[in-house]
């Protein structure tokens, strides 16, 4: 009896021992071993606690200023999408009264005669060069309507005259268009000129255009020109 394993501690399991193979290891001997890929203890998240009211506050001040950030930059790009427009003249309305010389802020005026010539004549009796019964056909300043002698007439195979527009002397009364229109191709027109107008906000011509020819034009086409299709 006293070789004898007692069978609460015997764990061969052969029956070597004479106990049959059958007994099973007492709850002492067994090894309990933490596995290796057991989460540490901290790494197990905790409940998350609710938001205190200094956090809830913050948060919601955070949203409201990207969301007015957002419509801000919208309103931003829609703005620039939208494109600047300029004053000009609209030369199939405009009669030319005179009141472009006289009205504008500027002095002289930032419109001028503008010769277009690829619907010019060329002509040698211009009726908006000369007066209506000139002395002669050259440049004498009697025989010319322009009062400022803005116009330079120059010769070019007989009987072909070019005629251009000093833009520095021209204070845009009109007469040389009123001349052209009446008996010529109309190739004289007033144009307000980019590089003087300073855009007012309400043009002091537009105001007193008699023919509504003052027209607001996208800033990236800013002249209106006669073409021959245009002239019918
Ligand atoms: S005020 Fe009007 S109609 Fe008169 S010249 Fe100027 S644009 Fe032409
Ligand atoms: S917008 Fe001003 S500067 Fe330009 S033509 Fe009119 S009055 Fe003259
Ligand atoms: S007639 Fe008047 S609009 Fe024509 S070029 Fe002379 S100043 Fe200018």
């Amino acid at each position: 009896m006293a070789d004898q394993h007692p069978s609460s501690q015997c764990g061969c399991g052969s029956g070597a021992c004479g106990n049959g193979g059958s007994a099973k290891p007492s709850p002492a001997s067994i090894q309990f071993k933490k596995p290796a890929s057991a989460p540490a203890k901290s790494a197990v998240p905790a409940a998350a606690a609710p938001p205190s009211r200094r956090q809830f506050v913050g948060g919601a001040l955070r949203g409201a200023f990207l969301f007015v950030l957002g419509a801000a930059t919208s309103l931003i790009a829609r703005v620039s999408q939208k494109e600047r427009t300029v004053w000009q003249i609209d030369p199939t309305k405009c009669i030319a009264c005179t009141n472009c010389a006289n009205h504008c802020v500027l002095t002289p005026s930032a419109v001028k005669c503008v010769q277009q010539y690829p619907i010019c004549g060329y002509c040698k009796l211009c009726t908006g060069y000369f007066e209506p019964e000139p002395n002669a056909l050259n440049t004498a300043a009697e025989n010319q309507v322009c009062p400022t002698g803005a116009i330079e007439r120059r010769a070019l195979e007989d009987p072909y005259y070019e005629y251009n527009i000093d833009e520095e002397l021209c204070i845009g009364c009109g007469k040389c268009v009123v001349g052209c229109v009446v008996f010529g191709n109309g190739s004289f027109s007033l144009q307000i000129r980019h590089d003087r107008c300073v855009n007012c906000n309400e043009c002091a011509i537009a105001m007193v255009c008699p023919a509504d020819a003052f027209v607001r034009v996208p800033a990236s086409q800013p002249y209106l020109l006669k073409t021959r299709e245009k002239q019918g």
